[in-house]
């Protein structure tokens, strides 16, 4: 609160107290979210959120790294701000392959060996998927990127502060965090860049060499001191929160699964996010499924264009038929949720399922 009201000093001030003690709070942050993942405060470089952050490493690697080579290897359920910045250096004469993923959502460490050539600059790969939870061999893949010089980027949007994760243990040179993602507030992320050895990329941004030159702009002081104390919070509480998480995540399939029959998970339950649980329901569309539990916060795994509703990239890679993608929910736990809530959504989805099926079966008949 005081951030947003008294103490209103520009960080990059460097000729008043205001000044000071809006880059105290900046620089008290900037130690936090590097304690979160092993990273030292001056490897923190502040963002706008995770796209950016996203766009910055690999943009900005290419961009950098252009005269080395000009080959990024990528996987094909990455979020859209990785998939699209490739998309667009494609487009700019740079060669991206989308390594796949097997029918559990897991990323073979080896396939991604085998598409480095001689000419690859980065390896992006996240550490949790967005839609199905699914957790990818990064410490695999970045001993893999250490030995053949590659530089590697982590996208850590979804696992930081859920799960352990640490910058050296992954070889990691750039991570993207994003605070929303761990009840941080919306805005703001961070990029983590490697200083030992450094990891050199491009700016986007040109103005006033802010953030070692690497993201100019006056920096969000409110937005920055919320992102530090959350990950303060996610690191403190990571431990007994996952347990708890992953115990209401398993009730709330238990109570499914018993309820409701022609069901069944998408990605390893085994490598996965605690609070993630992505299921498919048989003759079910979740558009309709959804609209009729409104007081119940899900996604389905479709990405909603403007003009059309497509199906789940992720499900799709994963071998999931288009018809069993569009009947894909998304269920999200975290650290709010209490038992109550997981019993009263389980039955509101059983009660919903056998009322759409019911639908579905009578219009069959007519
Ligand atoms: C949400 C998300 C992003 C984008 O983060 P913003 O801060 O909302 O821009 C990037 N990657 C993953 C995996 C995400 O879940």
């Amino acid at each position: 609160m005081p951030f947003l009201t008294s103490v209103f000093g520009n960080a990059a001030s460097r000729t008043h107290s205001f000044g000071f003690a809006a880059e105290g709070a900046v620089g008290e942050a900037r130690q936090r979210v590097g304690d979160l993942i092993g990273a030292a405060a001056e490897e923190i470089v502040w963002t706008s959120g995770a796209t950016e952050a996203d766009n910055l490493a690999i943009r900005g690697a290419a961009e950098f790294h252009a005269a080395r080579g000009r080959h990024i290897v990528t996987s094909q359920i990455e979020h859209k701000a990785v998939l699209d910045t490739c998309k667009y250096l494609e487009g700019q004469g740079y060669r991206v392959t989308y390594v796949p993923v097997d029918t559990d959502g897991r990323i073979h460490p080896e396939a991604v060996r085998e598409s480095i050539a001689p000419d690859t600059i980065l390896i992006s790969i996240m550490l949790a998927n967005n839609e199905i939870g699914v957790l990818q061999p990064v410490v695999e893949i970045g001993r893999i990127a250490r030995e053949k010089g590659v530089l590697f980027h982590v996208d850590a949007v979804q696992g930081a502060g859920k799960i352990p994760f640490n910058v050296a243990l992954a070889n990691a040179d750039l991570v993207s965090l994003s605070a929303h993602k761990m009840y941080g507030p919306k805005g703001v992320g961070a990029l983590y860049v490697r200083n030992r050895p450094r990891a050199r990329i491009a700016p986007l941004m040109f103005g006033g060499g802010h953030e070692r030159g690497l993201r100019s702009g006056t920096l969000p002081v409110p937005l920055i001191v919320g992102f530090g104390k959350a990950c303060e919070v996610s690191r403190r509480e990571m431990p007994a929160e996952s347990e708890r998480v992953g115990q209401l995540r398993d009730r709330l399939k238990q109570r499914l699964f018993e309820s409701i029959d022609a069901i069944r998970v998408n990605g390893s339950l085994a490598h996965r996010l605690p609070g993630n649980l992505n299921v498919t329901f048989s003759q079910i569309e979740a558009e309709a499924l959804m609209m009729s539990m409104k007081d119940i916060a899900v996604s389905s795994g479709s990405a909603c264009t403007s003009a059309s509703l497509e199906p789940s990239y992720v499900l799709r890679a994963c071998g999931v038929d288009e018809e069993s993608a569009y009947g894909a929910i998304r269920f999200g736990i975290g650290r709010f949720n209490t038992e109550p809530e997981i019993d009263f959504a389980a039955r509101a989805v059983s009660q919903a399922v056998s009322r759409l099926r019911d639908l579905r079966r009578s219009s069959e008949t007519l």
